[in-house]
């Protein structure tokens, strides 16, 4: 290698500023020799502008603009598809490097726009009707890579300039993966999601879904005030170790009781668990199981969110009949329990719980001539 080439490599090496938390730009900003306090402007730029070249970034000095183009960039992963759901819900196929595809979804809902996240390409957990565990697991999102998700949703709207009338009011971590088996980027993207300086949303509308992964939720506690939402789907540890692998090392009673330890670390007291439960016709879904469901969640500050099973082509479950899952809310909401049944949305785009799967990498795998045309179909583009 000669010594052009060196310097052209080392030129195109810059930091992605997208993803660091306040601290970490104040941090990077330091270690370059400028004051700490640029990272607030430089936050509002990226997050409440939109903005990915510094020389738009008019409150910044000109030779920091410069410098900073130098070394840095503000880069967000590419969509290489967009879908839109003939209900309002719209999804993107995100390349997040090689053929690593994930999916984010939109779900307008009045005045409430909820965008469900990816965490990791693939997951390792394996849950029996899910998707995306179908996949086996391929790798960590990176910060940028996870927060890039919510930037790129805004953009496609081309909400950043709309002040006030936000787009997206909720994050949900409900997309491809299990958020705190990637604790560090997990906790950095929702850590920005809830900056004032970056998108400023309330503790109450960020929510990680977790499978259940007791040591990382005892360490959430401890570094985050976001929402829990669990996803238990099972009254007893017979069922839930066929549902949910996971329960085979962290059974129901300690997951439970870690999810007290989570509220009671938490400032704010009225806060509440929501429990994720799949409805699955004759697995899960008996009158029988929701009064046992009843007595396990007692002593648990909760609310209960049902989810009628979304099916997909790998999988033969069946969602309940309507009859079937009005009787087992009639159950929980006759207990005590404030009760919700998740109306599933963009299905006639594959986009909703359980669906997401990073469909042009599925294809990929299958077939040569399938690789061929996702190839054809995908070629990145940048909505902007
Ligand atoms: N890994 C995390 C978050 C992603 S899954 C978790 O498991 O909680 C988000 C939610 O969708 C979870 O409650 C999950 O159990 C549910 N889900 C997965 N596959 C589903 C399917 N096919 N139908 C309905 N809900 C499903
Ligand atoms: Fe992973 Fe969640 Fe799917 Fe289970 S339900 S396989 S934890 S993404």
């Amino acid at each position: 290698m000669d010594n052009g080439a060196i310097i052209e490599e080392v030129a195109v090496q810059r930091t992605n500023l997208l993803g660091m938390t306040r601290p970490k730009l104040e941090a990077f900003l330091s270690s370059i020799g400028e004051k700490p306090f640029r990272a607030q402007q430089i936050l509002k730029w990226i997050y409440h502008a939109g903005i990915d070249d510094f020389d738009e970034m008019t409150n910044l000095g000109k030779s920091l603009r410069a410098k900073l183009s130098d070394m840095a960039e503000i880069r967000p992963p590419n969509v290489v598809r967009q879908l839109d759901s003939k209900d309002g819900t719209r999804k993107w196929a995100v390349e997040v490097g090689g053929n690593n595809l994930v999916e984010t979804v939109f779900i307008p809902d009045g005045q409430r726009g909820t965008l469900c996240v990816s965490s990791q390409v693939g997951c390792s957990l394996d849950c029996s009707f899910c998707a995306t565990g179908k996949q086996g697991f391929m790798r960590d999102l990176t910060a940028a890579e996870i927060i890039g998700q919510v930037w790129l949703a805004i953009k496609s709207f081309d909400a950043f300039k709309q002040g006030s009338g936000r787009i997206v009011t909720n994050v949900v971590m409900m997309g491809m993966g299990e958020p705190l088996l990637n604790f560090d980027n997990v906790v950095d993207a929702t850590a920005l999601m809830m900056d004032d300086f970056g998108y400023g949303l309330s503790k109450r509308r960020v929510t990680l879904s977790t499978s259940g992964v007791v040591p990382m939720l005892d360490k959430l506690g401890d570094v985050s005030q976001v929402s829990l939402a669990v996803s238990l789907h099972a009254p007893n540890d017979a069922l839930r170790n066929q549902l949910v692998p996971i329960n085979r090392r962290y059974p129901i009673a300690e997951l439970l009781a870690a999810c007290q330890r989570y509220l009671d670390k938490q400032a704010d007291t009225h806060r509440v668990i929501t429990i994720e439960y799949t409805l699955i016709a004759g697995v899960n879904d008996s009158q029988d199981n929701a009064r046992e469901l009843a007595v396990v969640l007692k002593n648990l500050p909760c609310k209960i969110n049902l989810i009628p099973f979304n099916p997909f082509s790998l999988s033969d479950y069946k969602r309940p009949s309507n009859n079937a899952i009005n009787r087992f809310w009639q159950v929980l909401t006759e207990a005590g329990y404030v009760t919700t049944v998740r109306t599933p949305r963009g299905d006639d785009i594959d986009a909703a719980c359980g669906q997401l799967a990073g469909e042009f990498q599925d294809r990929t795998r299958r077939s040569e001539r399938h690789r061929r045309r996702a190839e054809t179909i995908a070629q990145p583009v940048r909505l902007v």
